[in-house]
């Protein structure tokens, strides 16, 4: 289990191991946070990002002057891509993917200030291994409506024999994360996941919605399942956003969440005592529990 341990590579980084060219770039100007700043954050989360992102395609949300500067999604190979960056050539499509840290220094090195992987691995392309509910509160709703609503996905997973996981987006929601056996193709899961969600928002219409239009979401959450199409993404666990104070997508436990996280509480600046106070992943055991995966068999009762 030593894949999940915190390291302290930050010193490795300083040498020149990883060759970054104007280290001292502001990302976030709003706290001084510098290009080696966050190359410094990732090397020392190392172990808990990576198996969330390697091997599997990446949309990258890049801001090479920071995030006041020009901001675009990169989805394909660039012209002086870093070899550390793998460019693949699948089903009629090219996609990007890292697999290690140099991968992910060099996504540093490129701007890459939110790093949004597949459901799916290279490996496995066609059949996604994670569903996501994206909680997207309506303004207005108080946190404590989220909470609730994570925990009602929860325990409606649960109630299908299924396990799952809880993070902050970094932005204003939460993300409800499923390890599922990369066994359905990406239409029966995205269906499954419609029909979970749809079934929510029939039992609780005035809480919930599964539809995207504004006009349905006033009031309500919008558990958002469109994560689970083919091609679409949902931002990494442990990955930054690129919002003022650099708040991180951070797992929590569900217990932590009960006892009052907030979603912009978790910062790249403040991370690292964040795992000094807590040794343990709180997302332990995600890749553990497939005695528990949805293989599709409810599929048509939902
Ligand atoms: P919040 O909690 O504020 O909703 P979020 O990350 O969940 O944060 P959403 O707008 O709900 O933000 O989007 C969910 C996911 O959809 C994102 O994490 C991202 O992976 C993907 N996404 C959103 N907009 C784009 C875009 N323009 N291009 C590519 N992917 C996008
Ligand atoms: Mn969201
Ligand atoms: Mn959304």
């Amino acid at each position: 289990k030593t894949k999940h341990t915190a390291s302290t590579r930050a010193e490795s980084i300083q040498a020149d191991h990883f060759a970054l060219t104007h280290p001292d770039r502001i990302f976030w100007p709003d706290i001084g946070l510098t290009k080696l700043g966050l190359a410094e954050f990732y090397a020392e989360i190392s172990d808990w990002i990576l198996p969330h992102i390697v091997n599997r395609p990446l949309s990258l949300l890049r801001c090479p002057n920071g995030i006041e500067g020009e901001r675009f999604f990169q989805k394909h190979a660039w012209a002086g891509m870093d070899d550390a960056i793998q460019r693949h050539e699948m089903n009629g499509e090219e996609l990007i993917s890292i697999r290690d840290i140099d991968g992910l220094i060099a996504l540093v090195q490129a701007g890459a200030l939110e790093i949004h992987p597949w459901g799916s691995t290279l490996d496995k392309l066609e059949q996604p291994d994670r569903i996501t509910f994206d909680l997207d509160p309506d303004e207005g709703l108080d946190w404590q409506d989220v909470v609730a609503a994570a925990f009602e996905v929860k325990d409606r997973l649960a109630a299908l024999k299924l396990e799952s996981f809880v993070k902050t987006s970094g932005g204003k929601g939460l993300h409800v994360a499923v390890p599922i056996t990369p066994k359905r193709q990406w239409d029966e899961v995205k269906s499954f996941t419609k029909g979970f969600v749809e079934r929510m928002a029939k039992d609780s219409p005035e809480r919930y919605t599964a539809s995207i239009a504004k006009r349905s979401r006033a009031g309500r959450i919008f558990v958002d399942y469109l994560r689970n199409g083919r091609g679409a993404t949902a931002v990494a666990a442990y990955s930054t956003r690129a919002r003022a104070g650099a708040p991180v997508s951070t797992p929590v436990a569900w217990d932590e969440l009960r006892h009052g996280v907030r979603p912009s509480q978790f910062t790249a600046e403040n991370f690292v005592r964040r795992i000094g106070v807590r040794m343990n992943n709180p997302w332990d055991g995600f890749d553990d529990v497939s005695s528990l995966r949805w293989k599709g068999e409810n599929v048509r009762s939902e």
